[in-house]
């Protein structure tokens, strides 16, 4: 059985701020809402910190993670268990810093996985890549409009073709605020807004780093598809000719 991080576990000192529940800091303590029993609770909130790959998402939302348990509010990060690039239960940015995380394939099974008196005392939930959970909207809904709790969003907005990448652009209807961030282009090192497959894999869902992607601007991406297009219609000029020479 996998030893997921829990509150009792030894987890980075931050981790483990004790104090009283609904006890919010000025930024939320003035917004209140009805809960599913009709009391007043305080209400959640959702950030939402979208853009490509090498972008420094997962650094930005640990860093908010990390600023609202210094603040003294309980924090868990969530993230989903199709990426095991650094281990399935650490996230670890690109500057090398790791934090405790739930792996999970399924938002929904968060409040049991950590536990109901756990989840209860949480004041803040970051998820990092929620691009892959197809359950996101209704968790952040029913956390943010109901159980009171911050949620800190960060994933891809986009795939390696430009297009909508999962479910992360559906709670942007639902979101307090949207931060769109942008890498350097390989190429240029101006703003990179997209990312370049460089292989010719052609499945969404291809989980890689440096060695499969890169950053691009709008003008090398372009470029970028246009080379791969020709080398993969030169290459499969070359298969046939070769097929028929066999033949
Ligand atoms: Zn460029």
């Amino acid at each position: 059985m996998l030893n997921f991080p829990s509150f009792s576990a030894p987890l980075s000192p931050s981790f483990l701020h004790e104090k009283p529940l609904f006890c919010h800091n000025s930024s939320s303590s003035n917004g209140f809402s009805l809960n599913k029993e009709g009391f007043k609770g305080p209400s959640g909130e959702i950030h939402v910190i979208l853009g490509p790959m090498f972008a420094g998402k997962t650094t930005t939302l640990l860093r908010r993670v990390r600023a609202e348990s210094l603040d003294g509010r309980r924090v868990a990060i969530i993230k989903s268990d199709k990426d095991t690039r650094y281990g399935l239960e650490s996230i670890v940015t690109h500057d090398g810093e790791k934090f405790p995380c739930w792996p999970l394939s399924h938002l929904s099974s968060f409040k049991q996985r950590i536990g109901p008196d756990v989840y209860d005392k949480l004041e803040v939930i970051g998820i990092d890549e929620a691009q892959f959970f197809g359950d996101l909207y209704d968790f952040c809904s029913e956390v943010a409009d109901y159980d009171g709790k911050t949620v800190i969003v960060a994933g891809l907005d986009g795939d390696y073709l430009r297009r909508r990448f999962g479910s992360l652009l559906d709670i942007i209807p639902i979101a307090d605020s949207v931060t769109k961030l942008n890498a350097r282009c390989e190429l240029c090192d101006k703003r990179a807004l997209f990312t370049l497959r460089k292989t010719g894999e052609t499945k969404t869902e291809l989980i890689a780093g440096a060695d499969v992607y890169m950053p691009v601007c709008r003008k090398h991406y372009v470029s970028g598809q246009v080379v791969k297009e020709t080398t993969r219609t030169i290459l499969e000029k070359q298969k046939d000719q070769c097929g028929s020479l066999l033949s």
